[in-house]
């Protein structure tokens, strides 16, 4: 059976002690902690990279190193070279200058290389993580989430992510290091002027706090109702047919219109908080300008301080200034990768219904007996759908489950995978409890064949392959012939190379059918589900399959659920279903000697 191998789907657990993103104390940083809390989870995933982020940093600190020393340079060559004629005076500063600027430039190279690899490595790991989380989840899982919404998560929740580990780390760092290093020389160079410059940061910060709480709310919605417009796409183009059929375009128009209106309207209220703060923060930093040059030439009469030091003041003004425009883009960058990273990380950290119990064992040589003994069954916390089920099928033997719709024939089939867990009673295949069958194992022993065939976008072969992925073409050749499939796949142009597209839509009911039946040969399973897996086709074709199923079913334990009652006519024991009991069982002759509900279905469908 195609099933994802539970031994090797790592799951992702959060750390007990996260290390990254951990809030500083610094007033003046005080605002990018505030979402960065939230995105600790991601530090498991950074951490395969923390040597390259070390030396990223390493870089990053050098090289400011570097570029915070030209302005001293400005303002010796005012104060010592200019002030006092000394044109010889100016060799040895400006190759100084020549040399820092070559530094600073190798070193921002390395570091780009380094950290942006890294930021593409740290996506790669994480997307995989989401994937192999979503194929670890159990069937109750999707039935619970809208895949559009969680293809949203997985592609663009990750994207925004990776904008923050490949720029957001790094300019905070850089950014917070230009700042805090321009403050020190500030303070150094005069004190008072020093801290009348850093009032307005002060104020920004506690500013930036309040923003934060109020968009940290927008976008977690923004981002959710992105997810919302994955999930109706998908819905729509998957059932595009439908609304073609019943000319309802106009209306999923309309629905698709809202959804994405809800989503303009939680990015317009984003803007408008953005447009209403980030000019009033800046105006607010602008008067560290205005404090500088009015106190800096107060300073200078009053004969505290140099007309160079104020030059120099000046010249660090664009790393003054410049870092605060930037760490409020990244504080906007991270409240968005915090909205994005709460919606992937409750996919990373979904429970799995359907584990493998730790002493869960591997079915060497399933023979393929599968029983139910006194299984009740419900889904989720809703009512019991199955009470008391108990039935045996052993190899060679075929159990057909009929009755009304709804009475819970396709939901027993889905208990022998281990699709659902059971709610009391137990499933047993070759006498061992299926919850202590490893689901790879269990899920190999066994085919579904269904109603609703599923093929991949993929050659004939490809898809014939997938029921065991090292077969040779000629067995897949032989279980195609075995399935009445290999003469209409010979007669196709490309024959076994023909591409089936979107879910088969090139082949027809039929073919798909016989298809999904070869497969189901060239996996050999000794336990076969037959799901209605002839219903879908025309009467003149239905002959052609179950020829190709009776061949399938010989040797093989098989549970059949079927409305066509001619289908299970031969069935050794046949269970009538109704409201999640078994009403009546036994053989065909004896059920219609019983006169009962199996009678009468007869009778109706024999017309
Ligand atoms: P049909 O012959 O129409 O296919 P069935 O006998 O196979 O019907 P099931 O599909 O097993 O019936 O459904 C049995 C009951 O379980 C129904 O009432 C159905 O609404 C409910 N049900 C089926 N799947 C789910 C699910 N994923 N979550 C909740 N309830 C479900």
């Amino acid at each position: 059976m195609h099933c994802a191998r539970g031994d090797q789907l790592a799951t992702y657990r959060r750390p007990q002690r996260p290390l990254a993103f951990r809030g500083g104390k610094s007033a003046i940083l005080g605002y990018v902690n505030r979402p960065a809390s939230s995105l600790r989870g991601l530090w498991p995933f950074l951490k395969p990279y923390r040597g390259a982020i070390a030396l990223g940093t390493a870089c990053l600190v050098a090289g400011i190193a570097a570029e915070l020393f030209p302005p001293l340079v400005w303002g010796y060559i005012v104060d010592r070279v200019i002030a006092r004629h000394n044109l010889s005076g100016l060799v040895g500063p400006s190759a100084v200058m020549a040399g820092v600027y070559l530094v600073g430039s190798i070193l921002s190279a390395v570091r780009t290389n380094v950290v942006e690899r890294a930021g593409q490595g740290f996506v790669f790991d994480l997307r995989n993580a989401a994937y192999r989380k979503l194929q670890s989840q159990s069937l109750a899982y999707f039935a619970q989430h809208r895949t559009g919404d969680l293809m949203a998560r997985v592609a663009g929740d990750i994207d925004t992510l990776q904008d923050v580990v490949i720029r957001g780390t790094d300019s905070v760092i850089a950014n917070a290091l230009r700042l805090l290093g321009v403050a020190g020389i500030f303070i150094a160079l005069q004190p008072k002027l020093g801290l009348i410059c850093l009032i307005p940061i002060v104020v920004l910060a506690f500013a930036l706090r309040i923003f934060n709480r109020r968009v940290k709310n927008v976008y977690r919605a923004s981002r959710a109702r992105l997810g919302d417009i994955g999930a109706k796409l998908q819905d729509n183009l998957s059932g595009v047919r439908v609304i073609k059929a019943f000319a309802r375009e106009e209306d999923e128009q309309d629905a698709f219109e809202g959804v994405t209106r809800r989503y303009r309207d939680a990015q317009v209220e984003a803007v408008n908080l953005r447009s209403r703060f980030f000019p009033a923060a800046r105006y607010i930093a602008q008067w560290g300008q205005i404090l500088m040059l009015g106190f800096g030439a107060y300073f200078i009469m009053l004969g505290q301080f140099t007309v160079g030091g104020l030059v120099t003041y000046r010249g660090y003004g664009r790393y003054f200034f410049g870092p605060i425009d930037d760490l409020m883009d990244i504080n906007d960058l991270l409240q968005r990768a915090s909205a994005a990273w709460a919606r992937v990380e409750q996919l990373l950290e979904a429970p799995i219904s359907v584990t493998d119990a730790p002493d869960a064992v591997a079915l060497k040589r399933p023979e393929g007996r599968v029983e139910f003994r006194d299984v009740g069954f419900a889904y989720g916390d809703g009512a019991e759908i199955l009470h008391g089920i108990s039935f045996t099928a052993t190899p060679g033997k075929m159990v057909a489950l009929v009755g009304p719709s709804g009475a819970g024939k396709s939901t027993v089939l889905n208990l022998v995978p281990r699709f659902y867990d059971v709610t009391s009673g137990a499933v047993l295949v070759d006498g061992h409890d299926v919850r202590h069958i490893r689901q790879s194992s269990l899920r190999s022993a066994m085919a579904l064949v269904q109603q609703d065939t599923f093929l991949f976008n993929d050659t004939v072969l490809e898809n014939i392959r997938y029921g065991r992925p090292n077969a040779t073409e000629e067995e897949v050749e032989a279980a195609a012939a075995m399935a009445n499939a290999h003469d209409f796949i010979a007669e196709m142009p490309e024959g076994y190379e023909t591409m089936v597209g979107e879910r088969g839509v090139r082949l027809s009911g039929g073919q798909r059918q016989r298809i999904s039946i070869a497969r189901a040969f060239l996996a050999n399973p000794s336990i076969l589900l037959l799901d209605e897996a002839t219903s879908a086709v025309e009467p003149e074709s239905e002959w052609i399959i179950q020829a190709a199923l009776d061949r399938l079913m010989a040797g093989r334990a098989t549970i059949v659920v079927s409305h066509r009652l001619s289908m299970v006519r031969g069935a050794d024991e046949i269970l009538v279903l109704d409201g999640g009991q078994v009403v009546e069982r036994g053989p065909h002759a004896s059920l219609m000697a019983l006169g009962g509900l199996y009678a009468r279905m007869v009778e109706l469908q024999n017309g």
